[in-house]
């Protein structure tokens, strides 16, 4: 693809199941791309009433092979997992949590959520990390303004401010809130990608519209983005980035893989509860069970190549 093409990702609904089932726009992974850098699920929700839509509330469930990232633009929920941490996840601070070679969670809206409006978003972890020791990560990132906009940096660097939150790869995750009827210029590094993620309002990238929860995609040669609002309030978009991730991978369910065998030994031990995943208190109920497992072999995805 021309580098000055603006390659535009449709979200599909996916309802996250349960019995009142949250629905989320996903706009990662996709037939058309697997990934952004590192980035490789990205899930918009909301604005939900949270009486209508039933919230957030996600069983026990394990994760290998990536790091999972919640930034939120309205309510709270409430983080537990199996390496000890209960922490809240308010709007505007990053939590992110390492899988690694595996962990257990929890995420649960609290009660006193009436709207919940967010992004849940997936890092892969590269081949020699995979199997790093869970953890956990919290920052709140100080918003500052630049000109037409206020920016909130959650990991990486953008228009001099750095995340001290640290990342196996390159990677850029920031809230880039524009002013009604304005343009922002953002230098950014030639050598990552971007995905600019739009909450709200009428927003154009480099020139080509990106309509709400859809994910307007660059690839690396960049060394600016032009974000415009043309809508008379101020509109909130996501911008994700980093460096192209060449490794193939295999996700299924709730785990990041290199071959089918890593799924089929991950899930087993979800399965047999093995201290591989862990156990999180605080729960009012019981873990997810793992799905079966298709009949196929799972095949790796990668990107397409370069047109
Ligand atoms: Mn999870």
């Amino acid at each position: 693809m021309d580098h000055t093409e603006v390659e535009i990702l449709t979200a599909r609904d996916v309802p996250l199941g349960g019995p009142r089932a949250m629905t989320v726009r996903r706009t990662l992974p996709q037939r058309a791309r697997t990934l952004i850098g590192a980035w490789c699920f990205a899930d918009h929700y909301g604005p939900d009433r949270v009486a209508e839509s039933g919230g957030m509330d996600v069983a026990p469930h394990p994760h290998t092979g990536l790091q999972t990232v919640s930034w939120l633009f309205s309510g709270e929920i409430e983080h537990r997992d199996s390496l000890g941490t209960h922490a809240s996840v308010r709007p505007g601070e990053i939590n992110l949590m390492t899988g690694g070679h595996g962990i257990s969670h929890t995420e649960v809206s609290t009660p006193d959520t009436t709207v919940l409006h967010g992004v849940q978003l997936w890092v892969a972890l590269p081949d020699a990390h995979r199997h790093a020791p869970r953890d956990f990560q919290h920052h709140a990132p100080r918003p500052f303004r630049v000109d037409g906009a206020e920016v909130r940096v959650f990991l990486g660097t953008l228009a001099g401010a750095t995340s001290p939150v640290r990342t196996f790869t390159p990677l850029l995750g920031a809230e880039v809130v524009i002013d009604a009827g304005a343009a922002v210029a953002l230098d950014v590094d030639p050598d990552f990608e971007h995905g600019l993620l739009v909450d709200d309002g009428d927003v154009h990238l480099d020139g080509t519209p990106v309509r709400p929860a859809d994910l307007g995609y660059t690839a690396p040669g960049r060394t600016t983005l032009l974000l415009r609002n043309t809508s008379d309030r101020p509109a909130r978009t996501v911008l994700l980035g980093g460096t192209p991730f060449e490794e193939e991978i295999v996700m299924w369910w709730n785990f990041i893989g290199r071959s089918h065998q890593d799924i089929v030994e991950a899930r087993e031990a979800w399965e047999r509860a093995s201290d591989r995943f862990g156990s999180v208190d605080g729960y009012p109920g019981d873990r997810l069970p793992a799905p079966a497992l298709p009949n196929a072999v799972i095949t790796p995805r990668k990107n397409p190549a370069r047109r």
